[in-house]
């Protein structure tokens, strides 16, 4: 299996090839095409698999450049990774001249605004900061196609679950939903149950 082989926009895969990547980890092969397609996916896999990249890639391809507002929502549990993502994403984005603002807690409410404001197409966040924006409605949700949620298992250990159900009922039904999880307790099922239609399940 080839990038090339998975109908990425031409500047995707200009990106990734530019980042350094020459060829899909496992992870990266068996959801993308499946994110693409349109499917829900629950992937059981680790840091160090290629996660990242996996959901960075596939909220690219689901962003209309032509747009503005905020299409893809990644919720992950601490700042450091909501930070890390933001800038995989504006790495692997470098040609396709994307927005990705980080939304994170312990940083200024007004950068926030401002920046949310300007419009942002993909949103890397955690739940807190992200839940109070929306409710402020800077941050938009109508046009919102994809929600991420990275490390579902964490985000449930630090107690996000109010939070997270609290911003995905602000999401448009047909949203699409992409959970990375390296564990699958019971409370992650059930949330995948609540917010999926006939996930595919991987695991690497
Ligand atoms: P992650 O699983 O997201 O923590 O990624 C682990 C590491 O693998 C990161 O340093 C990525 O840059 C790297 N990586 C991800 N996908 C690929 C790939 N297709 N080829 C080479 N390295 C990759």
């Amino acid at each position: 299996p080839t990038f090339e082989a998975m109908g990425l926009k031409e500047d995707l895969l200009r990106g990734v090839y530019a980042y350094g990547f020459e060829s899909p980890s496992a992870v990266q092969s068996r959801a993308i095409v499946q994110i693409m397609k349109g499917r829900d996916i629950i992937a059981q896999a680790q840091s160090g698999t290629g996660k990242t990249a996996t959901f960075s890639i596939s909220a690219l391809q689901v962003v209309d450049t032509s747009m503005r507002e905020t299409q893809a929502l990644i919720l992950s549990p601490t700042r450091e990774l909501a930070t890390q993502t933001q800038s995989v994403v504006l790495a692997l984005g470098d040609y396709l001249n994307i927005s990705c603002h980080a939304v994170i807690g312990g940083t200024s409410v007004g950068e926030d605004i401002r920046k949310l404001d300007a419009g942002q197409q993909i949103v890397s966040g955690t739940p807190g900061r992200v839940a109070d924006m929306i409710r402020r409605r800077n941050l938009r949700t109508r046009n919102i196609k994809m929600l991420i949620l990275d490390e579902a298992d964490e985000l449930l250990n630090r107690g996000f679950k109010d939070q997270i159900y609290d911003v995905y009922r602000y999401l448009p039904p047909a949203t699409q939903v992409v959970v990375v999880s390296a564990t699958l307790p019971y409370d992650v099922l059930d949330m995948t149950t609540k917010f999926m239609t006939d996930p595919v399940r991987i695991l690497v």
